[in-house]
């Protein structure tokens, strides 16, 4: 049996989820995934709660809360990581199309879309 913590983790409010599946390839870890038609950490060992999934979901379904949970398990994420990097696309930036191999993207909020932004075209969307 797992020992539990009290630890930062990640939360979907199912009611406003709609499914749309942006934050599952966020996730690094592997740890959300689409269980009849919601996203769902089901492998609580898999999410670090991190929070890079918050960001690109358009309806503000997900939260991170402190509650009981298995730990962190690096190991077992470690191994998620490198079996998604067989099938690693690159995202790019929305504004100049560079990818995440050339320079860093950040998740952006805009218009009701979730999108990538380079660190590069950052200071322009912000400053105009
Ligand atoms: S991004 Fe938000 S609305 Fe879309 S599946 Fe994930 S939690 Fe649900």
């Amino acid at each position: 049996m797992s020992t539990t913590t009290i630890r930062q983790i990640v939360r979907t409010d199912e009611d406003l989820c709609t499914g749309c599946g942006l934050c599952v390839s966020p996730c690094a870890e592997g740890a959300i995934v689409m269980v009849d038609g919601k996203a769902k950490v089901i492998r609580e060992e898999l999410c670090d709660g991190a929070g890079f999934c918050l960001g690109v979901c358009p309806t503000g379904a997900l939260t991170l809360e402190y509650r009981e949970a298995v730990p962190f398990d690096h190991d077992a994420a470690e191994a998620i990581v490198a079996e998604k990097q067989q099938n690693y696309i690159p995202q790019v930036c929305f504004r100049c199309g560079a990818d995440e191999d050339h320079v860093p993207l950040l998740p952006v909020r805009q218009e009701g879309r979730s999108e990538w932004v380079c660190t590069r075209c950052l200071p322009t969307l912000i400053h105009g």
